[in-house]
């Protein structure tokens, strides 16, 4: 009963948070959106796997900054002195808040996630490394290791895309000589679900391995302690991206051990080498090796103000908020006639993602009414985790159906400022879309999207 009630009451919500939500944290909470009735909505957002809106605190940090922005580490001016030390305190600021080993591990700023994910794989060019991933994978922790890897070995996952534990024991003893790399998501784009890191973790290093932790969409809705609870479950290496992580302004980060970086780096330029004469070069010690060129010093900022917010919210409690908010949209999304969700049911193993297909509307047609007619923003297609959403597919729709089968799914994502109401917005536009409502003929533009006909093209916000 309990559990029932726990997936379909929205006012039995446990998990502290302010009375009135933490709307109010997020840069944009109340844009609006037009509809093509002319009327205005306020527009919701649950498209939070892709990117994350700002928190106004980590506006406010960069207001405060940028007067004093200017270049760093080569300068000598007061204002290149202190962005060096907010530059350098961000990175010890994420450092701890990810409870890095201070002694063996290294934070670096990249880009992206994607790019701390190259760099690692390009690490291990010529090594003779296999690599062991899964299928579910977002293709940022697919495709490098297929390119530089010596080998990729596939860990088994069940038809929800849940690792088989068994099987990385198995594959791992089984493996060739040489260096051996586990590297999994620490959640899923796709379905949301959250693998036991650092169970895994364990077993990667009982069987001689490494393990990485792609942690783009885990990091910013769970708390992650990469040390563990016991020796051996440490996580290695781990990636996130700001811009899922409520700081959009252009870094990631890399966590990884010292000894993983040595010959020349996979980008070179200024500040990477120590000295460079006409025969040689000296590369420069670590972090400033890994971070060729001029860094993005207002993005570490940014990235920094998030975490120490993320902190004194209580990370914890805003990731019970989720999962709860989770659990009542999947108890409201499983009343959709017609919808299937993908993945686990079990809230305990998922963050707060929800893919579905809903039977006989095109995934693509039904995030293009949510947005046009109920100013709801979702995902659709194949969240750039192509082998993972068809095996998903193939696994909720009979083999038999053919004709008019699923190509692609919608997400739904939510972040720490969504509501239950939200979720009711978009369960009432979902029953609306399943009952075949919707007061529009929808035709594909020219780049191929749904598009309700003689709408404008220019999506207007005001
Ligand atoms: N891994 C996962 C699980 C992701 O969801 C994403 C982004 N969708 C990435 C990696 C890549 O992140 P980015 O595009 O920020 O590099």
């Amino acid at each position: 009963m309990a559990s029932m009630i726990r997936g379909l009451d929205r006012d039995l919500f446990a998990a502290p948070r302010p009375p009135d939500g933490w709307a109010a944290e997020v840069v944009g909470a109340a844009s609006e959106a037009r509809l093509p009735d002319g009327s205005e909505r306020r527009f919701v957002n649950l498209d939070n796997a892709a990117t994350t809106p700002a928190l106004t605190a980590v506006q406010q940090a960069i207001l405060d900054y940028l007067p004093w922005y200017s270049s760093v580490h080569r300068g000598a001016g007061v204002k290149s002195r202190l962005s060096t030390a907010a530059f350098e305190d961000a990175r010890v600021t994420v450092g701890s808040f990810l409870g890095i080993d201070e002694d063996s591990q290294e934070v670096i700023f990249v880009k992206s996630a994607t790019e701390g994910l190259n760099k690692v794989a390009h690490g291990l060019a010529g090594t003779g490394a296999t690599v062991f991933t899964t299928l579910m994978e977002h293709h940022a922790n697919l495709l490098p290791w297929r390119l530089h890897a010596s080998s990729v070995r596939y860990i088994r996952t069940d038809d929800d895309g849940v690792v088989d534990e068994d099987d990385v024991a198995r594959q791992l003893r089984a493996a060739p000589a040489g260096p051996k790399l586990v590297a999994v998501a620490g959640a899923y784009n796709v379905t949301g679900y959250s693998p036991p890191i650092h169970r895994l973790a364990a077993l990667a290093h009982e069987c001689g391995a490494e393990i990485l932790i792609d942690g783009a969409q885990l990091v910013p809705h769970r708390p992650v302690d990469m040390r563990g609870r016991a020796p051996g479950e440490e996580i290695d290496y781990l990636v996130f991206s700001a811009h899922k992580a409520y700081a959009p302004f252009g870094v990631g980060v890399l966590v990884a051990p010292r000894r993983s970086f040595h010959g020349a780096p996979d980008q070179v330029g200024g500040g990477a080498a120590a000295r460079v004469t006409p025969d040689g070069i000296a590369w420069a010690g670590l972090p400033d090796r890994e971070e060729a060129g001029s860094p993005n010093v207002v993005g570490a900022v940014a990235l920094a103000a998030a975490v120490r917010r993320l902190g004194e919210l209580g990370h914890a409690a805003v990731a019970s908020y989720e999962e709860e908010l989770a659990a009542y949209a999947a108890g409201r999304l499983a009343r959709v006639p017609g919808l299937t969700l993908l993945g686990p049911r079990d809230q305990d193993k998922r963050i707060a993602v929800l893919t579905f297909v809903l039977d006989g509307v095109p995934h693509d047609l039904v995030a293009a009414i949510l947005g046009y007619e109920h100013g709801i923003g979702v995902r659709a297609g194949l969240f750039c985790a192509h082998q993972g959403v068809q095996r998903l597919l193939r696994a909720v729709v009979p083999a038999s159906r053919e004709v008019g089968a699923p190509s692609g799914a919608v997400r739904a994502s939510i972040g720490l400022y969504n509501t239950p109401d939200e979720i009711d917005a978009l369960a009432e536009a979902l029953e609306s879309i399943a009952s075949g409502g919707g007061g529009y003929r929808y035709a594909r533009d020219h780049s191929g999207d749904y598009c309700p006909v003689g709408w404008p093209r220019e999506d207007a916000a005001s």
